[in-house]
């Protein structure tokens, strides 16, 4: 009730709801006050929760942030929803987003951007901008966000709270709708790596109905999170920390390094030599999924379909035309240009190959290194408007966070402090599966 009425009285100027599920939380929480009467509560029963819009609900719209679904009620629960469910959470609703998770400012989401909490004249940051500010703004204790390209560390670094997003193949993505599924991975979002920590348990584990999910048992991550860093190998990359970075930024992530120091932990510089065409290698790899995982939404089986269509291709075209936003359909077209006959060599197989460049630099680097710290983002956030014009400036939101998801990595952000009064993220990258050192470092700054 708290929560809820938090949410009446502050989301009107942040708009990081699409849809508030009041009822439905009322009776889950109803159900989790009899559930720890009865002795049977766990780490999470009871808990409020946010879902980005993704995710599928049973019931419930999930919308994507499109008016592709805006009419859209899930008949099936997604995984992660389902096992959150299980744990006795309790729904308070749906969180905004980019529309089909493309965007790093929250500006394409159907519904209206959602405002930073920090300062309403900013962007939250994207496409999991709902999740981060509703959670800085304490309008939930924790949400879900997804990770295609920096989903979840890059809003989290604009809003000032911690998010990871786990290793490729931990999280199921079944029932979490695709936009590129060789990068997508879902994760938690909430205020401190302790809470991320708890979240994740729920949330990981393996899932016959995801193929990709890697069968693998899930750590006890909130155990671990006092662990010593006393040895601790730090990695700095040096393509981290040139041209680019705002100056405040490497200041305060300096400083953070200098904490773990007193720590014990020992810093080295490194190189990811590829780190520079990460981007460009992404905006082939993630319009080619996307152009193939949207092929779906075409007016027949579900979703927004045109009126009074003349034939087939019509209806298929005035569907699509109509439900999809403009960022959507640049995906869309770029996606089928780079996989098109006669293209395919020059533009998505070349950059499946940098792809492995780019995951063989994380491989060398951590020989070496236990972790590697770095900026979230090159800026704090920045006010709406300001990249919208240029997609280009706006797909250089995610430089340092992009190449994690084409290597599959596990990468985290957490909030080290302010510039122009504005939260700025650090960025923490680990080995496969080692969510937990992530969290154990992580929360040892916290
Ligand atoms: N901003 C990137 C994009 O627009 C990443 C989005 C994401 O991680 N879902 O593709």
């Amino acid at each position: 009730q708290a929560f809820l009425s938090r949410i009446q009285r502050y989301d009107g100027q942040l708009n990081s709801f699409i849809t508030v599920t009041q009822d439905s939380a009322l009776a889950a929480a109803k159900a989790a006050d009899e559930r720890i009467a009865r002795g049977e509560a766990g780490p999470l029963t009871g808990v409020p929760l946010g879902q980005k819009d993704i995710f599928c609900t049973q019931g419930v719209r999930t919308s994507c942030g499109s008016k592709m679904l805006d009419r859209f009620i899930s008949p099936y629960d997604a995984t992660v929803v389902e096992r959150f469910k299980q744990a006795g959470t309790v729904m308070l609703g749906k969180l905004n987003m980019d529309e089909f998770a493309m965007g790093s400012s929250n500006e394409t989401s159907f519904y209206g951007p959602v405002r930073n909490p920090w300062d309403t004249g900013t962007v939250p940051g994207g496409s999991s901008g709902g999740s981060a500010a509703a959670v800085a703004a304490r309008l939930v204790p924790g949400a879900t966000g997804t990770d295609t390209g920096g989903s979840i560390r890059q809003p989290a670094s604009f809003c000032g709270i911690t998010g990871i997003k786990p290793t490729y193949g931990r999280v199921s993505r079944w029932g979490m709708i695709a936009f590129a599924s060789s990068l997508d991975q879902g994760g938690p979002m909430a205020r401190t790596a302790e809470d991320c920590a708890l979240m994740l348990r729920t949330m990981a584990g393996f899932d016959p109905k995801d193929s990709t999910s890697v069968d693998l048992p899930v750590p006890d991550y909130a155990a671990c999170l006092n662990g010593s860093l006393e040895g601790l190998r730090i990695g700095l990359p040096k393509e981290f920390f040139g041209d680019g970075l705002d100056a405040d930024i490497a200041r305060l992530i300096h400083a953070a390094v200098a904490e773990y120091e007193k720590l014990g932990a020992t810093v080295k510089e490194i190189s990811l030599p590829n780190m520079h065409l990460s981007v460009p290698a992404y905006y082939v790899v993630a319009p080619a999924e996307c152009s193939s995982n949207l092929a779906r939404f075409d007016g027949v089986r579900y979703g927004h379909r045109c009126e009074n269509p003349k034939d087939l291709k019509d209806l298929y075209m005035r569907s699509r035309g109509e439900g999809f936003g403009a960022e959507v359909q640049r995906r869309i077209l770029i996606g089928t240009y780079a996989l098109s006959a006669g293209y395919y060599d020059a533009y998505y197989l070349k950059a499946q190959k940098v792809r492995r460049l780019i995951s063989e630099d994380f491989k060398r680097a951590f020989q070496e290194v236990d972790v590697i710290l770095g900026p979230t983002a090159p800026s704090v956030a920045f006010r709406f408007g300001e990249k919208t014009a240029d997609p280009v400036a706006m797909y250089l939101s995610d430089i340092y966070t992009i190449a994690v998801n084409l290597a599959g990595l596990p990468g985290m952000s957490i909030p080290v402090g302010f510039s122009n009064d504005l939260p700025v993220g650090m960025q923490i990258i680990g080995d496969y599966f080692a969510e937990e050192r992530l969290l154990n470092v992580a929360h040892r700054y916290q």
